[in-house]
């Protein structure tokens, strides 16, 4: 459902992903580790088009995102995407910030759209949440609710970009649950995480990026084995 295929990408002469080659299958979670700088934020932006690649092949359910006349708008409907921060519009309430892309896009209409957003906040635990500002919820909450618009938007894979790095801890674990859940209930995921226990628990296939390559691929029993010195180091670590 997702295939990377020797994707190259620059920015000027640096060189950010060099071959990059993965494919996740329908309801599996591929989760992407590495150092800082290692490429996994681009790799994740690629896929979702928000970056363009020099050469190679991305294709996502029926898309080919490298094609040079990608339907953008079928793509992002098809592909979600949370960051760490900045998720949403501030001066909306959660239920407009969720009801807007279903309502502008898909042409939703708004006592449907309102359903929605109530269903969407049910899934994250949010549903009080509803008619509350951005900045009246706590971090946790708000990457719950950012997790609730994507998934109005009935997309068929989520990317989810070091989500809960912003968090204090206890408020992480609200959020992975969240995420947790959806894996459970089938939902194709790619996700950068630094929590690697939660990793080891939710990853169907866990790819470490090193120098904006694939430099160990497997199970997530590669993060209590690793074969190469350099995942060997970053599991140590921890970081
Ligand atoms: P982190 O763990 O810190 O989030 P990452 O693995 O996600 O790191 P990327 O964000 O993919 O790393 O960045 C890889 C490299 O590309 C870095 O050296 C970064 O500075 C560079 N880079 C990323 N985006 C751009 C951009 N828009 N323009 C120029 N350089 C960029
Ligand atoms: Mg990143």
């Amino acid at each position: 459902i997702v295939v990377l295929d020797k994707v190259h990408k620059s920015f000027g002469s640096l060189k950010v992903l060099d071959g990059v080659s993965f494919t996740v299958e329908r309801g599996d979670v591929l989760v992407l580790i590495g150092r800082s700088g290692s490429g996994k934020s681009t790799a994740l932006r690629c896929i979702d088009r928000f970056e363009k690649i020099d050469s190679g092949e991305i294709r996502v359910c029926d898309h080919r995102v490298d094609a040079a006349d990608v339907d953008l708008r079928a793509l992002r409907q098809d592909v979600g995407i949370v960051f760490q921060s900045y998720n949403l519009f501030p001066h909306l309430t959660i239920e407009q910030n969720i009801t807007l892309a279903p309502v502008s896009v898909k042409g939703m209409k708004k006592p449907a759209a309102r359903e929605l957003a109530k269903a969407m906040l049910a899934k994250v635990g949010l549903s009080e949440k509803l008619d509350a500002y951005p900045e009246q919820l706590s971090g946790g909450q708000q990457q719950r609710a950012a997790i609730a618009r994507s998934l109005a938007m009935q997309p068929k894979v989520m990317l989810f970009d070091e989500v809960t790095s912003a968090l204090d801890p206890e408020l992480t674990g609200e959020v992975l649950k969240v995420i947790e859940r959806l894996a459970a209930d089938g939902m194709t995921m790619v996700m950068v995480t630094h929590e690697m226990g939660f990793a080891r628990g939710i990853a169907d296939q866990v790819v470490f990026m090193h120098a904006g390559r694939v430099h160990e691929a497997g199970s997530a029993s590669i993060l209590s084995g690793p074969a190469t010195p350099e995942l060997a180091q970053f599991v140590g670590t921890g970081l």
